[in-house]
């Protein structure tokens, strides 16, 4: 035999002992978005190289050093997707969505950044986002704030985040703002890290959100950015405020939060844990206004999140325990005809109580045998169809998980019994 292939590092297996969690996220982020209108849109993982340059920026972390990026067989550069609203919003042009309407989509689905793994941080991890579009005032970042402060209630996982918030203005604002930010670092260059130092050069508001606490105290003193807002960002930043505070939404403004790409003006938000250790960021979004045109489009203006979801299924696991999911019904049968009957009875079973999960045993072994994987399986009922029943046209029915008596029932009263048993499920 040879070794075994290992998976590529950072790059996960979800298990069916660990599943119960995830599906219940799926579940919940379906359910709610469905719920406030959004609909849901499906593009490829991989995208050409050249729409995350363009949008994403070329001086960000994810292009910088994050891309998965490889030629094609025919030399085309291709990137697997490091986000998704770049893709969302390259579909919504290709597709005639975006050009004077406006839209709500939601997605899910794997991403891919080559960063170092470590808890709550991983080369493929998957998101759920949320992208709006064609609507320029704040009324759509309050619906777009509210939807996910109501995710989090549904999840069950309120209490443990903050939703903070800042506003990076317009385009214009924010590069006289960068000036100011460029003359008090440059000041204070001896208090910076290497990166800092280089990001001063290249993209300096991202020092803001350095996650270095040696620079906490040079950055806690420099310029405020909603300080330097135009007056069209204050006011809309103002307006969002009043309407989150309305809406009973509570959040902390954070000056400093500049989010790691550069599309984003006016509005952006973070929800935050401190349950989750370095690995703060649950679910972040913001404005990007500028977006759609810089991608070729009609200015357009947009706006969403995305939210993390290993790092969501991590403060699950912590609230709650999750466990595997059990089969309500084990079938247990002797020989090849009674296989036969616990075949065409569980059939209709299933078409009978189309919620309860059945297990057919198909491994072959004695009763006694069978009994025991019927157990460990967890089931709730063990159905047993050995040489007895089949002469008699019946089964037995052994609960497993009660100290009550098996029963033989004839094969006509066996929904019933099941129903009975298993505590009204249809
Ligand atoms: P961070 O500052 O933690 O690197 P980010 O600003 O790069 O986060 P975004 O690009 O805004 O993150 O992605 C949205 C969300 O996706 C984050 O809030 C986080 O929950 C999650 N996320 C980002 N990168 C990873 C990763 N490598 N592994 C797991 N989750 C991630
Ligand atoms: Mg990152």
């Amino acid at each position: 035999m040879g070794k075994i292939i290992q998976a590529v590092r950072g790059m996960n297996d979800t298990l069916p002992q660990e599943i119960a969690s995830w599906q219940f996220l799926e579940k919940t982020l379906r359910h709610v978005l469905q719920s406030y209108g959004y609909h849901e849109i499906r593009t490829p993982i991989i995208e050409k190289t050249e729409l995350f340059k363009r949008s994403i920026g070329e001086a960000t972390d994810i292009v910088e050093k994050e891309m998965y990026t490889f030629s094609d067989r025919n030399g085309d550069s291709l990137t697997l997707r490091p986000e998704g609203t770049a893709g969302c919003v390259r579909a919504g042009l290709e597709q005639g969505l975006l050009y004077h309407q406006t839209q709500r989509f939601w997605y899910l689905g794997p991403y891919f950044r080559h960063e170092r793994p470590q808890k709550g941080r991983y080369r493929q991890f998957h998101q759920c986002g949320v992208e709006a579009f064609g609507m320029l005032g704040p009324e759509i970042d309050a619906e777009v704030i509210m939807l996910s402060a109501h995710l989090f209630e549904k999840l069950g996982l309120a209490p443990y985040v903050t939703l903070e918030l800042n506003s990076l203005g317009s385009p214009d604002s924010r590069a006289a703002y960068r000036k100011q930010l460029v003359d008090y670092f440059t000041q204070h260059q001896d208090q910076l890290d290497d990166d800092s130092r280089r990001r001063l050069l290249t993209n300096p508001l991202r020092i803001l959100d350095s996650k270095n606490p040696e620079l906490h105290k040079v950055i806690e003193q420099a310029p405020k950015l909603h300080e330097h807002l135009d007056e069209a960002s204050a006011e809309h930043f103002k307006q969002l405020q009043y309407f989150l505070t309305e809406a009973g939404i509570a959040f902390q403004l954070n000056p400093r939060l500049v989010r790691g790409l550069d599309y984003y003006t006016k509005t952006v938000f973070e929800w935050t844990t401190t349950a989750l250790g370095a690995q703060g960021a649950v679910c972040s979004g913001g404005r990007y206004d500028g977006l759609i045109e810089q991608l070729g489009g009609q200015s357009t203006a947009g706006l969403g999140f995305g939210l993390g979801m290993e790092r969501t299924i991590l403060l699950l696991q912590q609230v709650k325990e999750w466990p595997a999911p059990t089969p309500d019904v084990y079938f247990i049968s002797g020989d090849a005809s009674a296989f036969a009957k616990a075949l065409r009875l569980s059939k209709q079973l299933k078409n009978h109580f189309p919620d309860l999960s059945f297990v057919l045993h198909c491994a072959g072994g004695s009763l006694k045998n069978q009994f025991k994987k019927a157990n460990q399986s967890g089931a709730t009922l063990a159905l047993i169809i050995a040489e007895e029943e089949l002469k008699a046209n019946a089964v037995t029915v052994k609960p497993l998980r009660e100290d009550i008596p098996q029963e033989r029932v004839q094969e006509h009263d066996l929904m019933t019994t099941v129903s009975r048993l298993l505590g009204n499920h249809d």
